[in-house]
């Protein structure tokens, strides 16, 4: 239960799903967390439930906006004055714009860029001077299966999403002298607002949910926590030699050709 003590680490979107996941299992193994998150009323919820679930838990909720690059820089000044220097940052923010290319508006675009490749290259830019500095650091940036496949009609997540790995690959070559390691997880389908919200919007939400069952190579859906776990490990000092890769967690499903 102590895989991260004595770090500090950031969670980007952090107020739910998989943020708030990763949150939690960073405060049971004994890190410091700053939830970073643009919903500061789930946020304070989130730090709320880790503190009622983990005893002595040190958790703050930072109003942050990983769009604005200002803002992220003093969302990290704020938290290295408070609970220390960031061992650990969770570049976990993220929205899913789904559209047809053609037909795309501008905004879409920037929309998704704005979030999705700004938001992670904003956080890379916020911590890397102290990590730098300090000689030690872990980035895990949350990409997606969408960063190495492609489903027609979602477009463009996935562009940005494979930003995010080259990103991470960039970043872990640039920094690696440092001992600065910057990886990338991709997870599959898993159970959150985001995929509900995705089932929501089709025609017969239940028979979305059920053809994205019936993918999977496991007959089901993933779970927050699952890739929480996978976090940790990158995070603590396990995974020392682990650096600009990317793990995926998606139940084996990119892995299949067809059933
Ligand atoms: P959710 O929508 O459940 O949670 C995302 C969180 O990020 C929300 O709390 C949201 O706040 C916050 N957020 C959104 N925009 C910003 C912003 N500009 N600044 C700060 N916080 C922001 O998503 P998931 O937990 O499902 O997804 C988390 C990450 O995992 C994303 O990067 C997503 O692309 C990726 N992912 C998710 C998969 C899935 O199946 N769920 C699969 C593959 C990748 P608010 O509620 O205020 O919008």
């Amino acid at each position: 239960m102590n895989r991260l003590a004595g770090k500090v680490a950031m969670v980007t979107g952090a107020g739910r799903g998989i943020g708030a996941a990763i949150a939690l299992a960073f405060a049971r193994e004994g890190a410091a967390v700053a939830l970073a998150e643009l919903d500061i009323d789930t946020a304070n919820a989130t730090a709320e439930r880790i503190r009622s679930e983990v005893s002595g838990a040190r958790v703050i909720a930072v109003p942050t906006d990983v769009t604005q690059s200002a803002q992220v820089k003093q969302a990290v000044e704020h938290i290295e004055a408070s609970i220390g220097p960031l061992d650990v940052l969770v570049n976990n923010a993220g929205i899913n714009v789904f559209c047809d290319p053609l037909t795309m508006t501008d905004d879409d675009w920037r929309r998704c860029f704005a979030v999705d490749l700004d938001g992670v290259w904003n956080g890379c830019r916020a911590v890397l001077p102290g990590m730098v500095g300090r000689g030690r650091g872990s980035i895990v940036n949350i990409a997606s299966t969408h960063a190495f496949k492609i489903i027609p009609g979602c477009f463009p997540y996935p562009v940005a999403k494979h930003g995010v790995i080259g990103l991470t690959r960039a970043l872990g070559i640039e920094y690696a002298p440092n001992h600065v390691r910057v990886n990338a997880i991709a997870p599959g389908y898993i159970e959150t607002q985001l995929t509900l919200d995705w089932w929501n919007a089709q025609p017969d939400p239940k028979a979305a949910r059920q053809a994205t069952l019936d993918l999977q190579p496991m007959k089901r859906i993933g779970q927050p926590e699952e890739v929480a776990m996978t976090a940790v490990f990158l995070a603590s000092d396990e995974a020392p030699f682990i650096n600009a890769s990317c793990i995926t967690v998606d139940g084996g499903r990119s892995a299949l050709y067809h059933d």
